[in-house]
């Protein structure tokens, strides 16, 4: 084999024998597998094919000379680049296909099929050359690409769609909610408001949204302490609670507004929203004034009559002739005692009311903390056949405060002990000194009361609904005694278990003593 002057190759005819034994090794030692068909004959059979090609195909030669390529599809036939393989061929053009062949074994194999045509000197096609390469790892990795991408396609369109039905859903609530709802982006600008904001403000659409929240109406929102939650909403996901506006409003005049604000997130989206609930609370705190001055007057107005009362009975026992029987006595006796309670229930009301209107004066004076224990334990011990009252811990001393109120606050503590612990006979006061504080705690192996319910008994007129028909009370003292400790800059609270008892402590800061001492 040689090369002509122009580049061609050509066969001498000397060792054309030798020529072609090396042109077919060379075929031979391509990775390509590769064929000649002979056009000119019936079903354009093959009539070469390499080694490679018997390696790809798992036929031997003896099974590949004489046929048509066609064996390699099998019933596959079917596909629709066969008809491209026609039409360039029969144009007389090369063309190159992915098809889908199959092994002797019937493994399926994608392959990448060259094809060529060679032309004699009139132009006919007299042969065909193919040349094939097994791409079936790379089909498969861009097919399985291929399912990948829509994989995500379709995982994305869910999560559009359920984001859009969860929004929806939300924009729903947000809308049916019978209080005044607004969404702020993270500027606190509003991207939006329901209906109920609107029908309360008296505005429009147009008015509210897209405005910054401080520039809407007449500039009601615009308040430092406000500003200064809500910044804090998105970064630290504190929620706004119940933060109170006074103000005069456009159109709807002077109300009472309740906020609370808290950062909203749909699936892991919208983080940077902030949803303002404001409720207009006006009348509601109206109402609570009239009863809580309802509460004070009726107080009053029956307080009066009873000191009466109470006067001509300390009268009768004065006058109480020699004569009268003891029934006539004890009739006396008992009157004064139930007068005495009515008396101490009126007291409470009116300090809840006195509380209520802030008038709880505190009249402090430096008394002996442990003598005042010990007469008030005295006082109920001596009423209770039923519990002993032990006094633990050490010697407190002077303290600077308020003593009549304390000592309402260990009486309540005291009589709540055995109250609530029917079955038990023994009510443990224990005292301490805590770096600067006097600590005193109440101790009884009672009901207890539930974790839940704990954080309510503090709150006036609660009582737990368990025992409320059992027991005589109207959920005032602990209420009390709270705002009492708290008056003298102290903490109250409860530790308890239901159906183990219960422990109520109190700590009072010894400041005031040092001070004062
Ligand atoms: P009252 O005793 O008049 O109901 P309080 O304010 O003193 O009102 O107490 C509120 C509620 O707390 C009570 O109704 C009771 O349910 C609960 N409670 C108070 N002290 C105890 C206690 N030592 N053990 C169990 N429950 C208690």
């Amino acid at each position: 084999m040689s090369y002509t002057e122009n580049g061609e190759f050509s066969f001498s005819h000397e060792n054309i024998q030798q020529d072609f034994s090396l042109l077919t090794s060379a075929l031979d030692a391509s990775i390509s597998g590769i064929i000649i068909t002979d056009n000119q004959l019936p079903d354009n059979p093959i009539i070469y094919c390499n080694r490679a090609f018997e390696l790809m195909t798992g036929y031997i030669r003896k099974e590949i000379i004489g046929h048509n390529c066609r064996f390699l599809q099998r019933e596959d036939r079917n596909q629709q680049v066969r008809e491209k393989l026609r039409e360039d061929i029969s144009a007389g053009k090369h063309s190159i296909v992915e098809i889908r062949n199959y092994k002797k074994d019937g493994t399926l194999f994608w392959n990448e099929l060259y094809v060529s045509p060679i032309k004699n000197k009139d132009g006919v096609t007299t042969h065909f050359i193919g040349v094939q390469n097994d791409v079936t790892r790379r089909k498969k990795a861009e097919q399985e690409l291929e399912r990948e991408r829509e994989l995500i396609e379709k995982k994305v369109i869910e999560r559009t769609e359920r984001l859009k039905a969860s929004q929806d859903y939300m924009d729903s609530i947000v809308q049916t909610v019978r209080e005044s709802l607004i969404v702020l982006d993270r500027d606190y600008r509003v991207l939006s408001v329901n209906e109920h904001f609107l029908r309360t403000f008296k505005v429009n659409k147009a008015e509210t949204e897209g405005k910054l929240l401080y520039e809407l109406g007449n500039g009601q929102w615009n308040i430092e302490a406000l500003k200064e939650l809500l910044e804090k909403v998105l970064p630290t996901n504190n929620p706004v609670l119940d933060f109170e506006v006074e103000h005069d409003f456009p159109h709807i005049g002077n109300k009472l507004m309740l906020l609370n604000a808290h950062r909203i997130e749909l699936e892991g989206e919208y983080k940077d929203r902030i949803l303002l609930a404001i409720e207009d609370i006006t009348d509601r705190r109206a109402i609570e004034r009239r009863k809580d001055d309802f509460l004070s007057i009726a107080s009053h107005e029956l307080k009066t009559p009873l000191t009466t009362i109470k006067g001509y009975i300390q009268m009768m026992n004065r006058f109480m002739p020699d004569t009268a029987t003891d029934k006539f006595k004890e009739i006396v006796a008992k009157t004064g005692q139930f007068v005495e309670r009515l008396s101490n229930l009126i007291s409470e009301l009116l300090d809840v009311s006195r509380i209520q209107t802030g008038n709880m004066e505190l009249h402090r004076k430096m008394f002996d903390f442990d003598e005042m224990i010990n007469e008030t334990v005295d006082g109920i011990q001596s009423a209770s056949k039923t519990h002993q009252i032990i006094i633990k811990g050490t010697k407190l001393g002077n303290y600077y405060g308020d003593e009549s109120h304390l000592i309402q606050v260990i009486n309540n503590l005291l009589s709540n002990a055995i109250k609530y612990a029917p079955n038990t006979e023994t009510v443990e006061l224990h005292k301490s000194l805590v770096s600067d504080f006097l600590k005193v705690s109440v101790i009884d192996k009672g009901m207890g009361i539930s974790h839940d319910e704990q954080k309510k008994i503090f709150e006036r007129f609660y009582r737990v609904s368990e025992i409320q028909t059992k027991y005589p009370g109207m959920g005032i003292g602990l209420y009390v005694c709270d705002q009492i400790i708290k008056n003298h800059g102290g903490t109250l609270w409860v530790d308890s278990e239901k159906g183990k008892g219960s422990n109520f402590s109190f700590t009072l800061p010894l400041k005031e003593r040092a001070e004062n001492d």
